[in-house]
C-alpha cells in the first residue's frame, strides 16, 4: 500500500498492462546485462529479476539480431519489455515490431526522419516511448549555451525532444533526465516536474558498485520521491542487476511508499551485545530473501534499547547472554536460546503471514 503523500499529478501511460503515472504505484524497473541476442541467458536473467521484485525490464539493442531476438524474449516473459536503442531508428522500429511494450531512446540522436518512422510504429502498437536524456548525450549546441551538462541543459534537451514527439502525435511518453551527479539529477527532475505532467522515470546514471549505487540512488531517487516526484525508478549498479532490486525496494520501503518485503531492523551492536548479531542478521536476510510480505522485524543486541525497538516491530528479538526475548506486536512472548533465534523467527513469521 502506498502511504498518503502529495504526489505530483501525472498522465498515465501503459507498458502493456502495467500503468505508470496517473496515480499508479511507483514501478521498479531494471535492465538486463546479458547479450540480448542470447535469448536463453536473457530470459533467465529476466526471470531472476522478476523473482527479486522487478516490474518492467529493459534490454539493450545494439544491432538487428538483438532487435529480432526481442520477439522470442517477449514470448517467454510476462514482464513488460522495453528496448534500449541509440542512434539507429531502424532498430527501434524492428524492436517495436518484435512486440516490446516500450522503447527508450534519446530522440536527439535519431534524426527527424528516424523519429517520424519510430513514432508511426509506436502509435500503431500503443508503445510507450521514454525520452532518455543522459548527461553524456546532451546535444552540443545546448551544452555550449548552458555551459555544460547542467540541470538546465538536461531539461532543455528533454523539452525539445518532447516537442518533437508531441508534434508527431505520440502521447504515450515518459521522460528521464539522468546524471551521475546527484544534485544535478535532483535539480533537473525538479525543473522538469514543474514544466510537464508526463510520468518521470528516476535514476542516477553510472552510480557505481553496490555501496556507492545505494548511497547515490537513496539520496537522488529518494529525495525526489519524498517530494512526490517520480513514477518509476531504476537503480543502476555495476554488477548483477538483481542487486538493484534490494536497493530500489529498500528506498520505497524506507519512505513508506510501497511496503513489500521484510524490513529488518538491527542495531549497530556495542560493548553490551552478547550475541553474534551480525551473523544472525545475515542469516535471517538470506533466509527471507525473495519474500514479498511486508513485516518489520527487529533483531537487537541487548535489552537496553532492544525491547523498545522490538516493541515497534511486528516481531523481534532483543538479545541477552546467549538468549533473547521474543516480542510480537509489542508483547513479550517468551525467552529463547540464541541457537534457536532464526528458526523461531522464521516459524513465527510463517505463522503471521499465513494467518
Ligand atoms: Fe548496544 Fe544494545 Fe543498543 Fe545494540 S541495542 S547498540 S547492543 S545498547
Amino acid at each position: 500500500m502506498e502511504q498518503d503523500r502529495k504526489r505530483r499529478q501525472t498522465k498515465a501511460v501503459f507498458l502493456g498492462g502495467l500503468q505508470i503515472g496517473g496515480g499508479a504505484p511507483i514501478v521498479v524497473q531494471s535492465m538486463t546485462n546479458t547479450d540480448t541476442r542470447d535469448v536463453r541467458s536473457t530470459v533467465a536473467q529476466i526471470r531472476e529479476l522478476k523473482e527479486a521484485g522487478c516490474e518492467a525490464v529493459r534490454c539493450a539493442v545494439p544491432d538487428q539480431e538483438a532487435a529480432l531476438a526481442l520477439a522470442e524474449i517477449k514470448k517467454r516473459t510476462d514482464l513488460p519489455l522495453i528496448a534500449d536503442i541509440h542512434f539507429d531508428p531502424r532498430l527501434a522500429c524492428q524492436a517495436i515490431r518484435s512486440g516490446v511494450d516500450g522503447i527508450r531512446i534519446n530522440p536527439g540522436n535519431m534524426g527527424t526522419d528516424g523519429i517520424r518512422a519510430i513514432v508511426k510504429e509506436a502509435r500503431q502498437r500503443q508503445v510507450v516511448i521514454r525520452i532518455g536524456i543522459n548527461s553524456g548525450s546532451v546535444e552540443a549546441d545546448i551544452l555550449k549555451r548552458q555551459g555544460g551538462p547542467t540541470a538546465a541543459a538536461l531539461v532543455e534537451s528533454a523539452i525539445n525532444n518532447l516537442q518533437l514527439l508531441e508534434d508527431l502525435g505520440q502521447q504515450q511518453i515518459k521522460i528521464s533526465l539522468k546524471s551521475s551527479d546527484v544534485p544535478t539529477m535532483i535539480a533537473a527532475y525538479r525543473q522538469m516536474a514543474a514544466k510537464t505532467d508526463y510520468p518521470l522515470h528516476l535514476g542516477v546514471t553510472e552510480a557505481g558498485t553496490l555501496v556507492n549505487a545505494a548511497i547515490k540512488s537513496a539520496i537522488g531517487i529518494g529525495s525526489l520521491l519524498y517530494e512526490g516526484i517520480g513514477d518509476t525508478i531504476r537503480v543502476s549498479v555495476t554488477g548483477n542487476p538483481v542487486d538493484e532490486m534490494g536497493i530500489a525496494w529498500g528506498i520505497l520501503r524506507a519512505l513508506n511508499i510501497r511496503k513489500i518485503g521484510p524490513d529488518i531492523i538491527s542495531c549497530p551492536t556495542c560493548g553490551r551485545c552478547e550475541i553474534d548479531l551480525p551473523r544472525l542478521v545475515a542469516a535471517l536476510e538470506e533466509r527471507l530473501s525473495g519474500r514479498n510480505e511486508y513485516l518489520k522485524i527487529a533483531l537487537m543486541g541487548c535489552v537496553v534499547n532492544g525491547p523498545g525497538e522490538a516493541a515497534h516491530a511486528d516481531i523481534g528479538i532483543a538479545g541477552g547472554r546467549g538468549v533473547g526475548m521474543l516480542f510480537k506486536q509489542g508483547k513479550v512472548i517468551r525467552k529463547i536460546r540464541e541457537e534457536d533465534f532464526i528458526e523461531t523467527l522464521l516459524y513465527e513469521i510463517e505463522d503471521m503471514t499465513n494467518s
